[in-house]
């Protein structure tokens, strides 16, 4: 079986996770629990969730928490829309959406949402250039703020995804990418160290598989 754990929360176990989510729906007053919520109030993010349980409803189904699979929030099906274009390093079609290798949300909940496929991706676009949203894809502890920074440590959707797309969804390093390495996770790294006062902004920003982050970080840590 294919396991994916993010680098940041390497040590943190399935129990720790789900009763994370747990206590911010419970502290939300819901019945169940988007992604969106979970990335603005939990200690770790609905993507470190969906590596370690497959998708979102299964870390819901452990919870016996209700799946609301008929209707997603936006914010939802632009966080599986972005996971899908990054897995397939290119524009995805409405088919790829049923392909559960790229996308853990069917064609049926974007039509639902948005009417037409191509209606789905004019909004990701427009909501990808919208430099006022700000969705956190790191989770909230995460958060530094100090005097050396004018950015927050935090790379959200949006960042994320227009570097990924400069560096056209390959590991600037190896040239991997999940298109041609399936199951090879992209990471967004800081060029300059944010703890050596780098930005983060995009010309600062570059993608790289979980490995070569994983080498880099090791390298400067012996500097
Ligand atoms: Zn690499």
């Amino acid at each position: 079986m294919d396991f994916f754990i993010s680098e940041f929360h390497q040590n943190i176990s399935d129990e720790e996770i789900l009763s994370d989510i747990i206590s911010i729906t419970t502290k939300l007053g819901k019945a169940t629990i988007t992604m969106h919520d979970y990335d603005q109030n939990g200690k770790y993010n609905s993507s470190t969730v969906i590596r370690r349980f497959g998708s979102w409803n299964n870390a819901l189904k452990k919870l016996n928490l209700p799946i609301n699979q008929t209707f997603w929030e936006k914010q939802d099906l632009f966080i599986n829309l972005e996971t899908a274009w990054i897995k397939k390093g290119k524009q995805p079609s409405r088919r790829d959406m049923d392909n559960k290798d790229l996308s853990y949300i069917s064609s049926g909940a974007y039509l639902r949402a948005f009417g037409k496929w191509s209606t789905a991706l004019t909004e990701f676009i427009v909501f990808i250039n919208n430099t006022s949203n700000s969705i956190n894809i790191l989770s909230n502890n995460s958060f530094e703020n100090d005097k050396k920074h004018n950015t927050n440590r935090d790379i959200n959707l949006r960042l994320r995804f227009l570097v990924m797309k400069r560096d056209n969804f390959k590991c600037c390093m190896c040239g991997r990418s999940p298109a041609n390495t399936p199951g090879l996770e992209l990471h967004i790294d800081h060029i300059k160290p944010w703890s050596k006062g780098g930005e983060t902004v995009i010309d600062n920003l570059q993608t790289l598989c979980s490995d070569c982050n994983l080498g880099k970080s090791n390298l400067s840590e012996k500097e």
